[in-house]
C-alpha cells in the first residue's frame, strides 16, 4: 500500500512538472521556428506574437481554441468582427503553410480566400466543423487523413457583395495582426488599406456598377489582396533581410487608387479554373465589364498583362535536374537554408545579381521577385556556384 502511494505520488509529481514546463516555439516547432521569427521580425521566441507561444504550450486538442481565442481577443481590441476559426486555418498556422507554390491556387498559403468572417452566414457551419476537428484531435486514436480531409473546406470563399467583401477584408486584418503582430509592417500596411477602403471605395463601386455586376466584382478585390500578400510572404520567407522598406511592402493602396480611377481592367485576375464557364477571348479595351456576368464575359488573365501590377507565378521550364535533384534531398525550407548559409549565396556572372534559388531549385518563382533577372537558364559558371552553395549547405 505504502509502495503504491509512493508510486502514485511520483506520477503526480511528474505530471505537475510536465504541466509547469514551458515550451518555447523552437522546442515545439523546430521545423519552422527560424522562418517564423524572421517573418515576424522577432529576435527571440519571446518576441513572437502571443499566439505562437500559446500554441507551443497547448495540447493538440486545444489548438483550435487557442487560435479562436487569439482571433477573438484581437477582434475585440480593434472593435471589428474577426474570422471564424476553421480547421483549414488551424492547419495553415500549425503546419506553417504560409507560402504558396501556386499563386493561382486561391486557397494555398495564408490566403484571404480561406477567411470566413464571424458575420458570414456560413460562420455557424464553420464553427461546427472546428468543434468536430478539435474533438478528433483530442481522441486517443489519431484521426485518419480521410477524417480530417472531410472537415477541410477547399473551395475559396467568394464574397457575394460589398458588405460581405468588407467583412472579409476586415477579418483578414485581424488574422494578420494575430499571426505577425499588430505592429508588424505588413499588418500595419494592411490595416491602413482596410481603413481607407471602408470610407470611399464602396461608394465608387456602387456608383459605377449596377447591382448584379457588383457581386462578380467583389472577388476580384479579394484576389488582388491575396496576390499582393502572398507574393510578399513568399518573397519574405526566402529573403535574408525582411522586405519592409517603403518599396517592399504590398501596394495595397493601388487597389484603392484603381477603384478611384475606375481602372477596372486591372482587377481581372480570377484564375480560369475558378470560373464556371470557359471565357471567350480576352478583351483589352478597358471598357469591358470587370467580371464575368452570370458566368460569361470577362476573363481571367493568364500571363503578363501590361496593366496588371500584381505578380504571377513563373515556372522554370528548363530546370537543371542535377541541381533540383540535389536540392530535393533537403527536408526543411529554402528560406532557412538561405539565411543559414548566407555567406555562400551564389551570384550571377555579372557579379551584381543574386541568383534566384527559388527559380533554379524549386521549379519556379514570382514575376516580381527581386532576383527575377536570373529567372533564365543559368550559365555553366553560375550553375557551379549554385552547386557550391548546396555543398556548403551540406546537400
Ligand atoms: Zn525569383
Amino acid at each position: 500500500m505504502a509502495n503504491q502511494n509512493a508510486q502514485l505520488q511520483a506520477l503526480v509529481q511528474t505530471q505537475v512538472a510536465n504541466a509547469n514546463k514551458v515550451n518555447t516555439v523552437t522546442d515545439k516547432f523546430p521545423n519552422f521556428a527560424v522562418t517564423l521569427r524572421h517573418l515576424c521580425n522577432a529576435n527571440t521566441d519571446a518576441d513572437l506574437p502571443t499566439l505562437w507561444n500559446q500554441l507551443a504550450n497547448a495540447p493538440r486538442a486545444e489548438r483550435t481554441a487557442v487560435v479562436e481565442y487569439a482571433l477573438m481577443t484581437r477582434a475585440d481590441e480593434v472593435a471589428m468582427a474577426g474570422p471564424v476559426v476553421t480547421p483549414e486555418l488551424v492547419d495553415t498556422l500549425v503546419g506553417f503553410r504560409f507560402t504558396s507554390q501556386d499563386l493561382d491556387d486561391l486557397t494555398s498559403g495564408l490566403s484571404i480566400f480561406k477567411i470566413i468572417s464571424a458575420h458570414d452566414p456560413q460562420a455557424t457551419a464553420a464553427r461546427n466543423r472546428s468543434t468536430v476537428y478539435a474533438t478528433l484531435q483530442a481522441g486517443n486514436v489519431a484521426p485518419t487523413l480521410d477524417d480530417t480531409k472531410q472537415l477541410m473546406e477547399s473551395a475559396p470563399k467568394m464574397p457575394s457583395g460589398l458588405v460581405a467583401l468588407l467583412q472579409m477584408l476586415r477579418a483578414y486584418s485581424i488574422l494578420l495582426d494575430v499571426v505577425f503582430g499588430g505592429q508588424h509592417p505588413l499588418a500595419l500596411a494592411y490595416q491602413r488599406f482596410v481603413r481607407r477602403w471602408d470610407q470611399s471605395s464602396q461608394n465608387e463601386i456602387n456608383a459605377h456598377f449596377d447591382a448584379h455586376a457588383i457581386a462578380p466584382f467583389c472577388p476580384l478585390v479579394v484576389r488582388r489582396v491575396q496576390l499582393l500578400t502572398q507574393v510578399w510572404i513568399n518573397e519574405a520567407a526566402t529573403s535574408l533581410v525582411l522586405p519592409v522598406g517603403p518599396q517592399d511592402l504590398p501596394r495595397y493602396g493601388d487597389i484603392i487608387r484603381d477603384v478611384t480611377l475606375r481602372n477596372w481592367p486591372s482587377f481581372q485576375t480570377i484564375p480560369r479554373r475558378y470560373l464556371q464557364t470557359p471565357t471567350p477571348s480576352r478583351g483589352t479595351s478597358g471598357q469591358l465589364p470587370p467580371a464575368n456576368d452570370g458566368g460569361t464575359g470577362g476573363a481571367s488573365r493568364g500571363g503578363g498583362s501590361g496593366s496588371n501590377p500584381t505578380a504571377e507565378r513563373v515556372t522554370n521550364t528548363g530546370p537543371n535536374p542535377a541541381l533540383t535533384n540535389r536540392y530535393s534531398t533537403h527536408q526543411g525550407r529554402l528560406g532557412d537554408l538561405i539565411r543559414q548559409h548566407a555567406e555562400h549565396l551564389p551570384k550571377a556572372d555579372n557579379d551584381q545579381d543574386q541568383i534566384c534559388l527559388s527559380y533554379c531549385l524549386t521549379g519556379g518563382c514570382n514575376s516580381n521577385c527581386r532576383r527575377r533577372a536570373t529567372h533564365r537558364p543559368l550559365t555553366t559558371t553560375e550553375e557551379a556556384r549554385v552547386e557550391g552553395f548546396l555543398a556548403a549547405a551540406g546537400l
